[in-house]
């Protein structure tokens, strides 16, 4: 995972805070968007991944709340548990 020192200021928002806060940043592939060498990625401050795994699924998820934002975010987890 390679990470940038910037936030990209180009209008996107980090997907889990819905800011473009110029905090380190990496980015993450948009599923179904790959084609031969490329694909679309989203950037994501670094400090908002909060990763579960599924033992069951073999998957890393990272739960997000609608709108963005992670006031609420460990209600979130909470709930889905
Ligand atoms: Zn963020």
């Amino acid at each position: 995972m390679k990470i940038f020192k910037e936030f990209p200021q180009n209008g996107v928002k980090c997907v889990v805070c819905d800011t473009n806060d110029n905090k380190p940043c990496t980015l993450v592939t948009i599923e179904g968007t790959t084609e031969g060498y490329t694909a679309q990625a989203i950037p994501i401050h670094v400090d908002c991944i909060d990763l579960l795994y599924d033992p069951t699924l073999k998957i890393l998820v990272q739960l997000l709340r609608q709108g963005g934002g992670d006031q609420d975010h460990e209600q979130d987890i909470k709930r889905s548990v």
